[in-house]
């Protein structure tokens, strides 16, 4: 069988063989049949010859070789050997490419214009927070499960609005393209799957302290159907902070009631309590609780 032909079930099946690969659940490998779906995901890219795309977890190449073709430069991040392998003689045909055997959470990240690319969905979160915490892009266009998707675009006071969307929300925005059937991948996936496009929040607000914004995001988003004022006092009493302390951060901050709920504060209002709560404790007002600096040492 060549290898140029069209991706398809059977030619899936066949490159499985040939390099004696079993795919692991646990890397997340389902690879993409359908070369219709294929040529979507990297058509929302728009790609030209002027971008250098990132493509993570290249698998059989399904993605790989279409952007080799509309890209003017391609990396791929390929955590498994065997695959990586594959890759290169399926990719063989092209000069544009390079191929990085490694874990993508680990390596060196490429300078790139766009990211194109079918997640292994197991770690989708910490892929997510790391391109957007590391890299510039003008646009990555990712596939993820559907219902890591939904949490990315959840508006304030839905049930998906979680932890992860606020700190997803307050580094990028996501918009969701298209839906994908789990029957589109072989080994058939538990879930389906929606392709996204992720692009940078070029402004803000920021808050003041970007780690203090995290710990704040954190600390409240785990009682996320509670109102703020009783949120603000199990976790203050959780690092040793008096209720009458998150009774006057709360007051601090207009544009919070504390009867609001948790999961209905955007973006913007979580800058504001995070700058409160920053001027509290630059005004000594409250202990520091950003990271080691309020460890109490054992003597
Ligand atoms: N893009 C291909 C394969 C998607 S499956 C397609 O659409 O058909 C996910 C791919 O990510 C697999 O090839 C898997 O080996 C790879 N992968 C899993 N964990 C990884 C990691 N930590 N770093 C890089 N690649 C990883």
């Amino acid at each position: 069988m060549g290898i140029s032909v069209s991706i398809s079930i059977e030619s899936t099946k066949a490159l499985l063989q040939k390099y004696n690969i079993r795919p692991s659940k646990k890397s997340g490998q389902s690879f993409l049949i359908n070369p219709i779906i294929a040529g979507k995901i990297v058509s929302f890219a728009n790609l030209s010859k002027n971008d250098t795309v990132l493509e993570i977890g290249g698998g059989l190449g399904a993605i790989s070789r279409l952007l080799a073709e509309m890209a003017g430069e391609v990396i791929i991040i390929e955590i498994d050997r065997n695959l990586v392998r594959a890759l290169n003689d399926i990719l063989q045909p092209y000069d544009n490419v390079k191929i990085v055997q490694g874990n993508v959470l680990k390596v060196d990240l490429p300078q790139v214009s766009k990211i194109v690319s079918n997640l292994p969905y197991s770690i989708s979160s910490e892929i997510t927070f790391r391109i957007i915490r590391e890299m510039e892009f003008k646009q990555a266009i990712l596939m993820y499960q559907q219902e890591f998707a939904n949490r990315l675009v959840a508006e304030p006071c839905t049930q998906n609005y979680s932890r992860l969307t606020a700190n997803f929300t307050y580094l990028a925005k996501a918009e969701i393209l298209m839906p994908v059937q789990a029957r589109e991948f072989y080994p058939i996936p538990e879930v389906d799957s929606s392709v996204v496009c992720i692009t940078k929040r070029e402004d803000g607000p920021f808050a003041t302290d970007n780690d203090l914004f995290e710990i704040v995001v954190r600390g409240i988003f785990a009682y996320p159907n509670k109102q703020v004022r009783k949120a603000l006092r199990i976790w203050f009493r959780q690092l040793s902070i008096s209720r009458e302390t998150a009774d006057r951060l709360v007051e601090r901050v207009p544009s919070i009631e504390s009867t609001d709920r948790i999961r209905c504060l955007g973006i913007d209002r979580l800058v504001e309590l995070s700058d409160a709560i920053h001027d509290m404790i630059e005004q000594g007002i409250m202990k520091d609780i950003r990271g080691n600096r309020t460890e109490v040492r054992c003597v």
